[in-house]
């Protein structure tokens, strides 16, 4: 579609993240067992670290493979800080949940962390935003006690899905306290009932913050249909989302995720990158989905209920109402 490549859009090809940047958020002890195990050297220590489970099975390429999608989102960061980008995206990257020392969903090295640090190490507040059907656990927790980097993640409530954490109680400590924000949504959670949420707590927080720049993971598995959650959105709410990000005029790193329907997830990640690079293709938005009376009966109350409980817990230590 003539999306990756004009005058001002290029492909840039990422290289592997150094050992020494990778440090900035995993343990050495970790990366030396994620490397033993990528050679067929596994025991109960890396298992301990979540390394060979059925989430994070080992392969021969786990550790290149994780730190070439690391390098793509340390060399978006990159890019963003020298000016050679005013937006970057990353699909391969997004992997929110790998933690210091440990390997999580799917998640070997969390590429939107490390990210975070490069930027914030810069000097610059960054906005993450994770609209990943599953909470950013491991993005949330490493910046839990900083207010230099503030996370808002909305995703499906955690009682009902993976990894069962960021619950709208969950709001940072320390310094960091009002800096992480959590929106957990009621299955079966529609475009209008999300955005509405998003405009309700997301927009007014981030307007109190005043970012730098933005880091976007844009998982995918949030749309109706994906096999692994039970939300009901388009890609429609990924534009509207990604039309207000792109409204306050900041640089932009954005990364995949999770999508395990590929079709709709391919879509949805060309479509934002087309929104991104400024060059929007309507072809690519989804059809509506039809939301019935008892859908919406259910959902309506839940996200009032989020919308309420976020505002009491993070509006007033940033001077919101
Ligand atoms: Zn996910």
């Amino acid at each position: 579609m003539g999306l990756l490549s004009g005058p001002d859009r290029s492909e840039v090809a990422p290289k592997p993240a150094e050992r020494t940047v990778l440090k900035k958020f995993h343990s050495a002890r970790y990366l030396h067992a994620l490397k033993k195990a990528a050679g067929g050297h596994w025991g109960a220590e890396a298992l301990s670290m979540g390394i060979g489970t059925g989430d994070c099975p080992i392969f021969s390429d786990m550790y290149d493979y994780s730190a070439m999608a690391a390098g793509g989102s340390v060399m978006g960061a990159e890019l963003l800080l020298s000016g050679g980008a005013d937006a970057a995206f990353n699909p391969s990257g997004g992997l929110h949940h790998a933690g210091t020392e440990r390997a999580s969903g799917f998640c070997y090295m969390n590429d939107v962390a490390l990210a975070c640090i490069v930027l914030a190490e810069a000097g610059k507040k960054v906005l993450y935003l994770d609209i990943d059907v599953h909470h950013g656990d491991g993005v949330a927790y490493a910046f839990y006690e900083r207010n230099d980097v503030m996370t808002i993640s909305l995703h499906q409530n955690p009682r009902t899905l993976f990894p069962g954490t960021g619950f709208a109680n969950e709001i940072g400590t320390g310094e960091g306290k009002g800096y992480c924000v959590n929106v957990p949504l009621p299955i079966g959670t529609y475009d209008e009932a999300y955005m509405k949420a998003f405009e309700a707590v997301a927009l007014p927080l981030i307007k109190a913050f005043g970012p730098d720049v933005f880091v976007l993971q844009l998982g995918a598995d949030a749309l109706g249909g994906d096999p692994l959650a039970q939300l009901s959105l388009t890609n429609n709410t990924y534009g509207d989302v990604i039309g207000h990000v792109v409204s306050f005029d900041r640089p932009i790193l954005a990364a995949g995720g999770g999508g395990y329907d590929i079709d709709n997830t391919v879509r949805a990640w060309a479509f934002a990158w087309s929104l991104l690079a400024g060059a929007e293709h309507d072809v690519l938005r989804d059809k509506p989905i039809a939301v019935g009376k008892q859908q919406r009966d259910a959902v309506e109350p839940a996200i009032e209920a989020v919308i309420k409980a976020v505002k009491a817990n993070v509006f007033g230590l940033h001077g919101l109402q």
